[in-house]
């Protein structure tokens, strides 16, 4: 597919007629649905601001000057039985700053296990994607299949439309059915361009909402109560916008590529609600038989709740591609308490098992690091505000900056600067 840049008389008239039919959308919106119904336009969407500015066709108030939020936002699930997982901790509201935190309800001593926890959604880091993607994963839980004479296939393959996933056992297969159905390419024939858009720009997030849809879509299916209990996850996830993830960088100079977010957006509704042909329309009809709640339908496929949901997975995922519910809760701390590692590599490689940096009190929250702790102050920085964060304030940062001379604090606002621009784009993203 080529990019054509249409003249500006054609995207005026263009313009105006999706203006004149939907008057209520705003500027991103109708730039969604611009782009949406002509794929092979590139417009970017403040060429689609100016033009609708010019012809006195906006209706949203004037850019506001209120600060960006730099802080996630998440919400705690009341109904939240975390017994499942463990005794030893609790969620704690920390206010609306900070958000919802883990702190420990009886003493936890260095080294010990705290909690094991399998993904809620996975999409497992590409080099085991690709495993997957030629049989040599499980599709479920992602352990390689070698030595694992029980492996099944998937049974909707057929040589007419092959599926290539395989799984450890029946269970995983099993199991799979909260999400497989939509993203098996013999089942859901639409879904294939999203999943292949997501691995050839390498981005990780779109996987995860791509398999968090699917998840939510089949459990609406199956029943309220499913739906409900996944919904109320999601929705609690903590999320920081993609517009305002970059916000502050935007301000710096730093423009994220918003015309790959409207590419994702295109495949990503195709997959999902409206795909591109007849027969791939019918394959989808025989998964999705019950009609969405609006709202549902609303935050899952508008370009808003789409890019929340990016946001949303961006933050939530663990390093290797999991997003796990009682995980999410946890805070980061330059400075570390617990762990986070895959020890069940040759059963469930997705699950995870957290374990005690150091003795942890009563009372004490328990931290993450989002970033690697054993990098400098400099680096940790640039690699927090890629998670969209503000300068780090826990105790290890704040000890270390008063160490720092004071020119290198402009220097590292440029190195930052520039770092990004080197590595932007949705790589890591
Ligand atoms: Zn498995
Ligand atoms: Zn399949
Ligand atoms: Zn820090």
């Amino acid at each position: 597919m080529s990019a054509v840049v249409p003249s500006e008389d054609e995207l005026k008239q263009t313009l105006i007629a999706l203006k004149s039919e939907n008057t209520s959308l705003g500027i991103p919106k109708l730039h969604a649905l611009l782009v949406a119904g002509h794929p092979d336009w590139t417009v970017s969407e403040k060429r689609t601001r100016k033009i609708l500015q010019n012809e006195g066709l906006t209706n949203a108030p004037p850019p506001s000057s209120k600060q960006p939020r730099l802080y996630p936002s998440s919400q705690i699930i009341k109904e939240l039985d975390i017994s499942k997982w463990t005794d030893k901790v609790e969620v704690k509201d920390f206010g609306k700053r900070k958000g919802k935190g883990l702190v420990a309800k009886v003493p936890i001593a260095e080294g010990e296990v705290i909690w094991k926890e399998d993904p809620f959604v996975l999409a497992p880091e590409w080099g085991i994607y690709d495993l997957q993607a030629t049989s040599r994963a499980c599709a479920y839980c992602s352990t390689p299949l070698t030595d694992k004479p029980m492996a099944v296939e998937c049974p909707s393959s057929i040589s007419a439309a092959y599926c290539p996933a395989r799984f450890c056992n029946r269970l995983c297969l099993t199991r799979s059915a909260i999400t497989h159905p939509l993203l098996c390419p013999a089942r859901n024939s639409a879904a294939v361009p999203l999943v292949n858009f997501a691995r050839q720009t390498s981005w990780q997030a779109l996987h995860s909402v791509a398999q968090c849809t699917a998840r939510l879509l089949l459990a609406y299916q199956q029943s309220e109560e499913a739906f409900e209990a996944d919904w109320k996850v999601v929705k609690a996830l903590a999320v920081l916008g993609m517009e305002e993830r970059f916000a502050d960088l935007a301000a710096k100079g730093v423009e994220p590529d918003r015309a790959i977010w409207k590419k994702a957006y295109q495949v990503y509704v195709q997959a999902f609600q409206d795909p591109p042909t007849e027969s791939a329309k019918k394959k989808l009809a025989k998964i999705l038989k019950k009609p969405l709640r609006e709202d549902v339908a609303k935050e899952l496929f508008e370009y808003d709740g789409f890019l929340r949901s990016l946001g949303r997975m961006n933050l939530n995922q663990e390093t290797h591609g999991g997003t796990y519910v009682l995980h999410s809760h946890l805070n980061h701390s330059c400075r570390p308490n617990i762990s986070v590692r895959h020890l069940d590599q040759r059963t469930a490689l997705s699950r995870i098992t957290v374990i005690a940096k150091s003795d942890i009190d009563v009372g004490q929250e328990l931290f993450v690091s989002y970033v690697d702790p054993d990098m400098g102050l400099k680096e940790r920085r640039i690699q927090l505000a890629q998670w969209g964060f503000g300068a780090c304030r826990c105790e290890r940062c704040l000890d270390e900056e008063k160490d720092l001379p004071k020119d290198e604090d402009k220097g590292d606002l440029d190195g930052l600067v520039s770092e990004l621009k080197a590595g932007f784009g949705v790589g890591g993203s």
